[in-house]
């Protein structure tokens, strides 16, 4: 197939500012290339796509970054900044696509949504947000009725977010394990990995590491750093140490070596890039049992869950987490979310597709 990849409005791929969308865009083109199909993926100027890319032709537009959903009210319409990413993204996406049997979006936005039945070439959204927006919720459960061939989401807890007639395709996180290396021996150390920003509940981890007097690091964009001084003025001083935003070879690296690594939604995440990524390094995991994280974190097999929101549960799933063998950790990844299962789970989706778009043409 000839595909089109249309990636986030919100900063260039490599920046951080999209998130986990950045490494499942990454995994997505690596693993559909190696399957013999051609990839163009277009993006937000200044974007980098890591080696095994290569094959990939980049289009860059540049353009006013998208407000993230999550960030606004529930209630907030649609909104586009002047001289809108979005939009240079979505014309040029229009412009050529007759060079392409489909085109997958990975926005959260309703623009690339709305324009589904507008197409000549099949349009296909892989959703990478539960619920955070009416707008959007609705505009999905439209879809979900009129083209639900079109949308595929991660986890079962995100697709259950929504009002859809039928089951949901679901088609997990894909991720290039060669680039992460087992740690067997970790440091008494805990971890945490993400933006930080408030939907990621930073502050129970931190409570939590404290209370067991361990400390805590701390790895990703400081998206909200009001929020990031409010944390840190609740613990001890040396509770956290803050490592920034790293590179994949980087971030792996140091994350090996933690104990444990804590992953605490507020919200209901849709997968938990850094739920696997730990996993990957040999690091168990305790999570609250919410959203993606739930469906990864096998208790006892590979790290605890927690009751969402309690801290002396989150404590106490550390504990448990700890007594995992970490090679277990390793395992389980490579049996469930490699690259290569999600590229053929993501092939068998487009494919499905573009017969039901000639058919129809
Ligand atoms: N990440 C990174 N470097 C860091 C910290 C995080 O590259 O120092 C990446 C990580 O690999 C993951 C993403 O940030 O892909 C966070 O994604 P996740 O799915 O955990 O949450 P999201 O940001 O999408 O809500």
């Amino acid at each position: 197939m000839r595909i089109l990849v249309a990636s986030t409005p919100v900063g260039c791929l490599g920046s951080g500012r999209g998130g986990g969308v950045e490494l499942t865009a990454a995994a997505l083109v690596a693993g559909l290339l190696e399957r013999g199909h051609r990839l163009t993926v277009l993006a937000g100027e200044g974007s980098r796509l890591p080696p095994a890319c290569d094959g990939a032709t980049l289009w860059c537009e540049r353009g006013a970054d998208q407000p993230s959903w999550q960030h606004r009210p529930r209630q907030a319409p649609v909104e586009l900044p002047p001289d809108a990413l979005l939009g240079r993204l979505w014309r040029r996406a229009l412009q050529e696509q007759g060079q392409f049997d489909v085109i997958v979006n990975l926005a959260y936005d309703w623009l690339p949504l709305w324009l589904t039945p507008h197409t000549a070439t099949p349009l296909a959204h892989l959703v990478s947000m539960g619920s955070v927006a009416e707008v959007m919720d609705g505009l999905i459960a439209e879809l979900a009725r009129s083209h639900p061939r079109h949308l595929a989401f991660h986890t079962a807890a995100q697709a259950a977010d929504f009002a859809l007639q039928d089951p949901p395709r679901l088609v997990g996180n894909g991720f290039d394990l060669d680039r992460y290396g087992f740690q067997a021996e970790p440091e008494p150390l805990l971890g945490w990995a993400g933006r930080i920003a408030p939907e990621k509940g930073l502050e129970d981890a931190a409570a939590v590491a404290a209370g067991l007097g361990l400390p805590l690091a701390v790895w990703g964009l400081e998206e909200d750093g009001a929020y990031a001084r409010r944390v840190e003025a609740a613990v001890p001083a040396g509770t956290l140490q803050w490592r920034g935003f790293l590179p994949t070879e980087r971030l792996q690296a140091d994350l090996g070596r933690c104990a444990v690594l804590l992953n605490t939604p507020k919200w209901n995440e849709a997968f938990g890039n850094v739920v696997v990524e730990a996993m990957a390094c040999g690091v168990p995991v305790a999570a609250y049992a919410r959203g993606g994280p739930a469906e990864i974190v096998q208790e006892g097999l590979t790290g605890a869950l927690a009751v969402p929101d309690d801290r002396a549960s989150l404590a106490a799933a550390v504990l448990r987490a700890r007594q995992v063998r970490r090679g277990d950790c390793r395992r389980w990844v490579e049996e469930h979310c490699s690259q290569q299962a999600f590229a053929a789970r993501l092939e068998a989706w487009l494919a499905e597709l573009c017969e039901a778009g000639a058919e129809r043409r």
